[in-house]
């Protein structure tokens, strides 16, 4: 059994609470109605749109503003730029002032520079994009602003960073657009859920959010806008959302945002502020305990209570990633559309964080149902890497250094001739007695995954920056089969092409790696609640 999976990548999607899939079943089974139908069936099903509406206005203090069902916060944010955009088009041509400058925060999430770039472009108003810098701890720079406004056409700034977590100072930047003719989108993705909005009561134009930051499946989000803030439909077609946003609403999705906002408004499972700070303040002990090198990379008073950003000195993200999936903890290296990336984190750089921190920070995040065993349970796994990172750092220090892998005769190996998958494995093990299962992994990560969970065959653990140590020993003794697996396939598929090329024709590996053998039981706090 591979351990079960603790999932601490919240800030990147949430899983969806069991009410909410009950209700968004039922919404599939039952109340299937077409919302716009006048029978019944179609009633019932308005009445769920209707009933989740209310729930968000209440919770986000819409007033007299209003909520549009979006498809996520991308098509909400698209939404509001074109709305904003057009109101300044017609402000021009009628010769009223209307400003130049289309301002976004330097660290905004790329849906919202890139929806200002696009509806620029295509509506050819020839705007000047200008991002507005923020300081070390991700605050927007609120004196350049000041000295900006007058000239502004629009004004976009998340109310909390999806990287780091920095909680944006909305209250000051309101401050500073007094006497501006701005219009303002406030990006409110990471804030839903964990920080109290009253929207109508401020001069918020538009605001975005998304369902599965919070527990909803993907597909749903929200637009709210304000009374009288102008609005153009980015859709069009039966009429839907009183002609705001055509097309059948998504009403699996509904049904399940509004399961979430009855949860939340009911204070029964999302907990507040101060209970998230005390599981934070848990997390942040052991990982200090763990990696005393640590540095957080966002001051913690003035982020979320469910997000840390760190960095380790002389550890890579990617490395520290990779003991933390073998030890089955899922945490991100800066956003998760980068993930894959070793680049610099674009939000780290824009905090003018020296490079090292920029290119090896790790984001660890949670939601507000989280409970109190979840959390214990994630510290031990965070103090099990910890202990796997020193052994290895120790067994490394005593190992002779690495040499390169020699280069072998050159001939190319197709990868499916020295494929095996993890269902084939137990037939291929009998079939083979002697063959020798080898994690080809680091060391710090075969230490922090128990490894008797792919077979009850014995596995050697062989990092692949070390292989080339063990062929000087295989080659006086010849080994029986090799079957090499990594945590991805990657790795293991580089020994096995190696020693084939070397000439040793028994050697395999396992396609996909451990991430796909047999599937974990994720045990995120939503099964429990
Ligand atoms: N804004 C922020 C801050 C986000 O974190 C995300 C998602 O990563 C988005 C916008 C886009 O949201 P969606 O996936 O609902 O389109």
């Amino acid at each position: 059994m591979l351990p079960a999976e603790i999932y601490l990548d919240f800030n990147a999607t949430t899983p969806v609470l069991p009410q909410a899939a009950a209700a968004a079943h039922e919404a599939m089974l039952h109340t299937f109605g077409n919302p716009s139908s006048s029978h019944s069936a179609g009633l019932r099903a308005k009445a769920l749109l209707d009933d989740t509406r209310a729930r968000a206005a209440r919770l986000l203090g819409a007033g007299g503003g209003r909520l549009l069902f979006t498809s996520g916060a991308t098509e909400a944010i698209q939404t509001a730029v074109l709305s904003a955009l057009c109101a300044v088009r017609e402000r021009r041509l009628s010769g009223q002032r209307c400003g130049s400058l289309l301002l976004y925060g330097a660290t905004e999430h790329k849906a919202v520079p890139e929806s200002l770039a696009h509806w620029n472009h295509v509506l050819g108003l020839n705007l000047e994009l200008r991002a507005l810098p923020v300081d070390e701890r991700g605050r927007h720079d609120l004196d350049l602003l000041r000295a900006w406004t007058a000239d502004a056409a629009l004004v976009c700034t998340m109310a909390a960073n999806n990287e780091t977590g920095t909680v944006s100072d909305l209250a000051g930047i309101e401050q500073a657009l007094a006497g501006s003719p701005a219009l303002w989108l406030v990006d409110g993705v990471q804030a839903l859920g964990k920080l109290a909005l009253n929207l109508a009561a401020t001069r918020i134009d538009y605001a975005a959010f998304s369902g599965h930051k919070l527990y909803a499946p993907k597909g749903i989000g929200l637009l709210y806008v304000r009374e009288h803030a102008p609005f153009t439909p980015l859709m069009a077609g039966g009429g839907q959302e009183l002609g705001g946003r055509a097309g059948t609403e998504n009403m699996a999705g509904i049904a399940a945002l509004g399961a979430v906002l009855r949860t939340w408004e009911e204070g029964d499972g999302l907990h507040d502020g101060a209970q998230l700070l005390q599981f934070r303040q848990q997390l942040v002990d052991s990982l200090g305990a763990a990696l005393p090198d640590l540095v957080f990379n966002t001051p913690l008073d003035c982020a979320l209570p469910t997000t840390l950003n760190f960095s380790v000195a002389g550890l890579g993200s990617k490395e520290l990633l990779d003991v933390f999936d073998a030890a089955g903890l899922r945490v991100s290296a800066g956003s998760a559309c980068s993930a894959g990336l070793a680049a610099a984190s674009p939000v780290l750089q824009a905090m003018g964080l020296p490079e090292w921190r920029t290119r090896s920070a790790v984001r660890l995040s949670f939601g507000p149902a989280v409970d109190a065993s979840f959390i214990g349970a994630a510290c031990e796994r965070i103090a099990h890497c910890g202990a796997a990172l020193r052994a290895a750092s120790a067994l490394a220090a005593a190992a002779p250094p690495d040499e390169a892998l020699p280069e072998g005769n050159g001939s190319t190996v197709q990868l499916g001739e020295l494929t095996l998958d993890w269902a084939a494995l137990p037939h291929f093990l009998q079939s083979h007695p002697q063959a020798q299962l080898v994690d080809v992994r680091e060391a710090s990560e075969f230490l922090a995954g128990a490894m008797a969970q792919v077979s009850q065959h014995p596995v050697l653990n062989i990092p692949l920056s070390r292989l080339s140590g063990e062929l000087a020993r295989w080659r006086k003794q010849p080994p029986g089969p090799l079957v090499f697996f990594c945590r991805s396939g990657n790795r293991s598929a580089k020994a096995a092409q190696c020693l084939r090329r070397l000439g040793f024709e028994q050697a395999w590996h396992v396609a996909g790696g451990l991430a796909h053998a047999g599937a974990a039981t994720p045990a995120h706090h939503a099964e429990d609640t």
